[in-house]
C-alpha cells in the first residue's frame, strides 16, 4: 500500500508519528493509499526548515522569484495529465474538471509572475521640506496554507504562488483526503528552482494545524474549508497574534427572473449545480425562480436534464460528474435529502438509490432535485455539498434579493435576466461577496480577488489579486529627511502644513 509522507526541505520525508489517514478511490470505493498525519514535532521541524530558508529567499530579488514562477507554470503544464489523474482518482471529480482545477490555479501563478511590479511600494517626493515618504511591502516570514479536499490544485496555488513570490517561505497542510497533487506541486516547485525549504508540505489533521497556529514563527495562515473550522482558525489566530484569512462554506443561489432566457439559464444551472458532484464552494445548490409560472417552466426543463445526467467513473472523459469524496459524505448527503423531504420539500428527482453498474462500491449518488425549499428548513440553511439542487420560489424581485442576502452564507450568487437595470440593482443590493450576471459560477479571475461574506469568510483580506499581495506582505512606511540639518528642537507634533 502506498504511503504518502511529507515534503520538507526539498525532499519527500516519511512520516514518523505512527498515525495515518486512509485515501480512497471514490469511483471504486477502494482504499488506495494511506497518508501520514504529522505530529506537533514533525510540524515544528518543517517550520524550522522554512524559517532557515526564509533568511535567504526574502533577499532574492523579485525578478528572480518571478522566474521561478514562470518555470513552475511551464512544469505544471507539462505535468497536467499526471496531476489531473491524481486529483480525479482521489477526489472523484472528472478528468476535464480536474484539468480545470489545475488551470485555475495556474492563472494565479501567472498573476504571481508579475510580482516585481505588484510588490512595488509607493513614493511621495517632498512631502515636507527635504522630506520624502515611501512604503515597502516586505515579506512576513514563514506562512502556511490549510487547504480543503475539493480543489487540491487550485487552492494551494492560490496561496503559495503569491506568498512565495512575495518572498515568504510556505507550509501547505493539504486535506488528508487527496494529498498526492499538493505533494507533486511541491516537487515541481523545486524543479522550477525554488530553494530547499521554500515550499513544504506537511500532511496531517487538527494536531498539525494547531501546531502551525501556535508556533510564533508562523506569521500568516490562509485557510479554506468548512465554516466552523474557518471560524475556529480565525479565533485561534487572534489568540496567537497570527494573521489569518479563513474562507468557509457556502450555499449559493441562482436567481432566474421571469424575463431570462430559460434554456440558457437551465443549461448553466445544471452544470453549476451538479458539476463536480456539487462539491464546489461556488456551486449553485439553490435555484430561485421568480414570479408566477417561472418555477413550473424551470422544473419542466430541468427534470429531464437531471434524470439524464451522465454519472460515471471519474477517469472517464464522458462523465458529467463522478462520485462524491467519501462514503461518509455520501451518507450525509442522503440524510439531508431525507431531512428536506421531512421538512416538506417535494422530491422531483431522488438520486438516493443510484448505483453505477460495475462500481457498486463507489461513493455515487444520483442527481437530486427538490422543490419548495424555504428559509425555515435546516436543509436549506445548511451546506449539503452534493449533487442536490433545491428550488426556493420567490414571489418577486425583492424576495429574490432577500433570500441570498439573509442566508447565513454569502459566498456567491448569480442572477439570470435580460434586463440590465434589474441585474445592476440586484448586484448592488445583494449581501453576498461574489455576484454573477448570466454567469453561474462567478469565480473571479486571478487578477481580481476571491472572497465570500458572512459565514463564508472570516477576516478582511481576500484571496489573490492585489488583495493576495496585501495579505502576504506587511507594509512599512519610511519618512526621511535629507539634508538632515534641522534648526533647533521641535516639541510639537510635526505637520506638513
Ligand atoms: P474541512 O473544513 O473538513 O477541511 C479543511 C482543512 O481543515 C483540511 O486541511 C483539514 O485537514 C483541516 N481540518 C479538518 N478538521 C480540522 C480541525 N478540527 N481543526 C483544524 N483543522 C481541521 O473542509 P473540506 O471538507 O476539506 O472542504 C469542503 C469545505 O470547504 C466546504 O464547506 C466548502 O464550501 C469549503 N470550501 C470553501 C471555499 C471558499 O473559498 N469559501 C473553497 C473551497 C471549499
Amino acid at each position: 500500500m502506498t504511503e504518502h509522507g511529507h515534503f520538507i526541505n526539498g525532499k519527500a520525508v516519511t512520516g514518523v508519528s505512527g498515525r495515518f489517514g486512509d485515501v480512497f478511490n471514490p469511483t471504486t470505493g477502494e482504499r488506495q493509499s494511506v497518508v501520514a498525519l504529522a505530529s506537533t514535532a514533525e510540524t515544528q521541524a518543517a517550520v524550522d526548515v522554512a524559517e532557515r530558508a526564509f533568511s535567504e529567499w526574502a533577499h532574492v530579488n523579485p525578478q528572480r522569484r518571478a522566474r521561478v514562477m514562470f518555470k513552475f507554470k511551464e512544469l505544471v503544464e507539462k505535468d497536467m495529465e499526471n496531476l489531473a489523474r491524481m486529483i480525479s482518482s482521489e477526489h472523484g471529480k472528472t478528468l476535464p474538471d480536474a484539468r480545470g482545477d489545475i488551470q485555475r490555479g495556474l492563472e494565479v501563478v501567472e498573476f504571481a509572475c508579475g510580482i516585481p511590479h505588484l510588490q512595488k511600494g509607493e513614493y511621495t517626493e517632498a512631502a515636507g521640506p527635504g522630506i520624502d515618504v515611501y512604503s515597502l511591502r516586505q515579506p512576513l516570514g514563514v506562512c502556511a496554507g490549510i487547504t480543503p479536499f475539493n480543489f487540491p490544485a487550485m487552492i494551494p496555488m492560490w496561496m503559495f504562488a503569491i506568498s512565495i513570490a512575495c518572498g515568504n517561505t510556505f507550509i501547505n497542510k493539504p486535506s488528508e483526503k487527496d494529498p498526492s497533487c499538493p505533494l507533486r506541486l511541491a516537487e515541481l516547485m523545486m524543479e522550477a528552482g525554488a530553494p530547499e525549504g521554500v515550499l513544504n508540505v506537511v500532511n496531517g489533521d487538527k494536531e498539525s494545524v494547531d501546531a502551525l497556529i501556535q508556533d510564533p514563527r508562523v506569521k500568516a495562515i490562509s485557510f479554506v474549508g468548512s465554516s466552523d473550522i474557518a471560524q475556529y482558525i480565525y479565533a485561534e489566530g487572534a489568540k496567537y497574534n497570527t494573521r489569518v484569512q479563513a474562507f468557509g462554506g457556502a450555499k449559493n443561489h441562482l436567481i432566474i427572473l421571469p424575463d431570462a432566457d430559460m434554456d440558457n439559464a437551465v443549461n448553466q444551472l445544471i452544470g453549476s449545480a451538479y458539476g463536480s458532484a456539487g462539491e464546489r464552494c461556488m456551486a449553485t445548490p439553490v435555484a430561485v425562480p421568480v414570479g408566477e409560472g417561472t418555477a413550473e417552466t424551470l422544473i419542466e426543463l430541468l427534470r429531464p436534464k437531471v434524470e439524464g445526467l451522465r454519472i460515471g467513473p471519474s477517469n472517464s472523459e464522458d462523465s458529467d460528474l463522478g462520485p462524491v469524496v467519501s462514503a461518509a459524505h455520501r451518507d450525509r448527503i442522503k440524510s439531508y435529502i431525507q431531512m428536506a423531504i421531512d421538512e416538506g420539500q417535494t422530491p422531483i428527482v431522488d438520486g438516493r438509490d443510484f448505483t453505477l453498474q460495475g462500481y457498486e462500491n463507489g461513493f455515487f449518488i444520483g442527481g437530486t432535485l427538490l422543490d419548495h425549499a424555504s428559509p425555515e428548513h435546516k436543509s436549506y440553511q445548511d451546506e449539503i455539498f452534493g449533487p442536490v439542487l433545491q428550488i426556493a420560489r420567490a414571489r418577486d424581485f425583492e424576495e429574490a434579493v432577500a433570500l441570498p442576502s439573509k442566508h447565513q452564507y454569502g459566498n456567491g450568487v448569480a442572477v439570470f435576466t435580460r434586463n440590465g437595470a434589474a441585474a445592476r440593482e440586484f448586484a448592488q443590493k445583494v449581501n453576498v461577496g461574489m455576484v454573477g450576471v448570466n454567469v453561474p459560477i462567478p469565480v473571479p479571475v486571478a487578477y481580481h480577488t476571491f472572497g465570500g461574506w458572512k459565514r463564508s469568510g472570516f477576516g478582511d483580506v481576500n484571496q489573490h489579486g492585489t488583495e493576495g499581495v496585501r495579505f502576504w506582505t506587511k507594509i512599512k512606511t519610511v519618512t526621511q529627511r535629507w539634508p538632515e540639518d534641522v534648526q533647533g528642537s521641535e516639541f510639537v507634533i510635526p505637520t506638513m502644513g
